[in-house]
């Protein structure tokens, strides 16, 4: 398989990752941003949660600074939307947009996918589209009990130690998530050893997202 960089040369870059819920930047591309973030460390991140409140937002700054820790320069925003209530506050989440669009010209975007089962993902999906026409947007998957796994095209290949840093500290981070029935390292290792397996990831493990629109370039 012909692989390309993610990043192709030494410029400053910048990176923005939406996420509706505390955990959703982690658990969809939290891998990624580990590997990206050491192997770049003049990289600029901008990371921004639509919808966490209470604990759940102390967990997501935390898991931020965590995750965030090897970046040249971050920046983590926390709103506090309401969870499942997205596409009912559409205006005002639209207006998060508007102000992230004035002020934040990324090179690459991590978002949620498009014909994800839970409505807060895909409202993040259909703002994000709406808002940045010239950009690479990267659709990340969140497993779920709905059962709604895309196919995805664009797999990114991880050390297996990132893979289970990943896991261990989503695991570690988020005890609010603990008692839920799918929360747990194996889960998030399985996904990775799958996207791994269709890539044929030298590692064995891979995240994996899907990319609607993508421009190359030659000379
Ligand atoms: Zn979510």
């Amino acid at each position: 398989m012909f692989r390309f960089p993610l990043l192709l040369d030494g410029a400053r870059r910048h990176i923005l990752l939406l996420g509706a819920h505390s955990d959703d930047i982690e658990i969809g591309c939290g891998a990624t941003l580990l590997a990206l973030t050491r192997a770049q460390p003049e990289l600029d991140v901008t990371w921004v949660v639509l919808g966490a409140e209470g604990v759940r937002e102390n967990e997501a700054r935390a898991s931020g600074d965590a995750f965030l820790e090897s970046a040249g320069r971050s920046e983590v925003v926390v709103h506090g939307f309401r969870d499942g209530f997205f596409p009912y506050v559409g205006g005002e989440i639209k207006e998060v947009f508007e102000e992230l669009k004035a002020r934040v010209d990324p090179d690459i975007i991590f978002t949620h996918t498009r014909h994800d089962l839970h409505q807060d993902h895909r409202l993040v999906c259909e703002l994000t589209w709406n808002t940045w026409r010239d950009h690479l947007i990267l659709e990340y998957e969140i497993p779920k009990y709905d059962g709604d796994s895309p196919t995805p095209n664009v797999f990114v290949s991880v050390p297996e130690p990132i893979a289970r840093e990943k896991a261990d500290l989503i695991v570690g981070l988020f005890e609010s998530q603990a008692a839920k029935h799918w929360f747990d390292a194996e889960l998030f290792l399985g996904l990775m050893r799958l996207r791994g397996m269709e890539s044929h990831s030298p590692s064995g493990y891979a995240e994996a997202f899907t990319c609607r629109k993508l421009a190359l370039w030659i000379g």
